[in-house]
């Protein structure tokens, strides 16, 4: 499809004329079809990078349920007064006019694997030859017991960013000096290993500055352990001190429930109650990944390592969240990473152009103060059971005021580039 032709079918196709695409092997000029479910870290550049890769080519179109996306990644810093809302909310439309990519802005309602094609909400049906799956998560709100999605408007998970985040920003800046915090993480495995306790830092450092010395942060957390302790313990004793918390499960016993209108987070120990609850439940593969049949008991869809072509249909590619992909965390620089493997053997499968040999990276910028960033990070290359780890880094503790500062201008320039990677511009 000529650049302009795609570029006019990218407008009307965001215009909601998705039912254009009705179900074939090949797009009307005669060119595979590749399309892409969800539109966040991992499924934009994956659009991305097959459209910039493969041009002409192949005809790319990407189904996504909102018109713009707001980060997770970087949504703490809002939380913490470090950035607006607006910074961290973005756009489709360089995808559609400078990559020709078809925007197609609906939930995609279910797979139907056999047909290959991928059926909206509005009933449209678009086609593929190659489906890229990457929905992220799904939120199992019952796993907390006494907490739903109706619970979330109480006691906000912001973990999906949007709404939720506001919401929770709006409840945390009207608390008064004194009154309590609660947070509680999810289990593993989810997405963003280190963000509940650099959650707990913004507001920390919040609270601080706002001379709210009485309130407390308390943390029970389901896990005996989490992502970066060392660094995080030291960063709360050494800037707040007495402000944050902590428990596992060997002081709580065990998270029991919780209880929306009264504000309590019920524990074998104890019933804690919270002026503002933040609830971070268990996660698995985004719903539309279970339904169409490629998750396993774990709740999480297996893929291939070197390619990131799901274990249970080789027409299919699961990248992110959503994906069991073995050493990696769950990150947007891991779904970014990962979309790029995805993308080059798309490209192969229908174009033969060249495949070369997986190999993928992560980095996880943490803020714990103004200028006082930590990192961990890490290499990975596919073995025959998973994405395996090859070498890997991270902060350590009593570092110089200078390298803090530095990671925290890196996260800086990182969030920058990776919006580039993702959405063009
Ligand atoms: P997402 O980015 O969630 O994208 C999925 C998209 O699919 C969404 O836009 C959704 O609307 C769409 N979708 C889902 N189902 C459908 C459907 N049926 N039809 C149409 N569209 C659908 N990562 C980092 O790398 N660095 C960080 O500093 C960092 N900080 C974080 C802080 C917090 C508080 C949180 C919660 C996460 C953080 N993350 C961070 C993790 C990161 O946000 C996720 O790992 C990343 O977004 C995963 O990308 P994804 O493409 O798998 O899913």
């Amino acid at each position: 499809m000529a650049a302009l032709t795609r570029r006019r079918f990218g407008l009307l196709a965001a215009a909601g004329v998705a039912n254009l695409a009705a179900p074939s092997l090949v797009g009307a000029q005669g060119v595979p079809r590749v399309v892409v479910v969800g539109g966040g870290a991992g499924g934009a550049t994956a659009a991305r990078y097959i459209a910039m890769d493969a041009g002409d080519a192949i005809d790319v179109t990407l189904i996504e349920a909102n018109a713009i996306y707001t980060t997770c990644f970087f949504s703490n810093l809002y939380l913490g007064g470090f950035r607006s809302l607006a910074s961290i909310t973005h756009g489709y439309d360089t995808l559609a006019a400078d990559y020709g990519i078809n925007i197609v802005n609906a939930r995609a309602e279910a797979i139907d694997r056999e047909a290959k094609a991928v059926r909206l909400a509005d009933g449209g049906r678009v086609a593929y030859d190659r489906l890229v799956v990457a929905p992220g998560i799904d939120l199992v709100y019952d796993s907390v017991p006494g907490y739903s999605r109706e619970a979330a408007e109480i006691m906000p998970h912001a973990w999906e960013a949007g709404p939720q985040t506001r919401l929770l920003k709006d409840r945390f800046d009207a608390l008064e000096d004194g009154q309590q915090i609660v947070i509680v993480p999810p289990p593993n495995p989810y997405r963003c290993p280190p963000a509940p306790y650099e959650r707990a830092s913004v507001f920390a450092h919040v609270l601080k500055a706002k001379g709210h010395m009485a309130s407390r942060i308390i943390i029970l957390d389901p896990k005996p352990k989490f992502s970066k302790q060392a660094l995080f313990s030291e960063g709360w004793e050494k800037y707040y001190p007495g402000m944050v918390e902590w428990y596992g499960p060997d002081v709580h016993g065990g998270i029991k429930g919780v209880d929306p209108a009264a504000g309590t987070v019920e524990t074998d120990f104890d019933t804690f109650h919270g002026a503002l609850v933040n609830v971070i439940p268990a996660q698995r593969a985004g719903l539309i990944a279970q339904d169409a049949g490629l998750a396993d008991e774990s709740g999480y869809c297996p893929i291939d390592p070197a390619s990131m072509r799901s274990r249970m249909d080789e027409a299919i590619f699961v990248l992110g969240d959503a994906a069991i992909a073995g050493d990696m965390p769950k990150s947007a620089f891991a779904a970014n990473s990962q979309a790029k493997v995805a993308a080059m053997t798309v490209c192969g499968d229908l174009t033969r152009s060249e495949v070369f040999p997986a190999s993928y990276a992560n980095t996880c910028w943490s803020l714990i103060e103004t200028d006082d960033s930590v990192k961990v990070g890490a290499q990975y290359e596919p073995t025959a059971e998973k994405i395996a780890s090859t070498s890997h880094f991270i902060s350590q503790t009593h570092e110089s005021a200078k390298v803090r500062k530095a990671n925290f201008e890196e996260s800086l320039g990182w969030y920058v580039g990776i919006i580039a990677d993702i959405f063009g511009a």
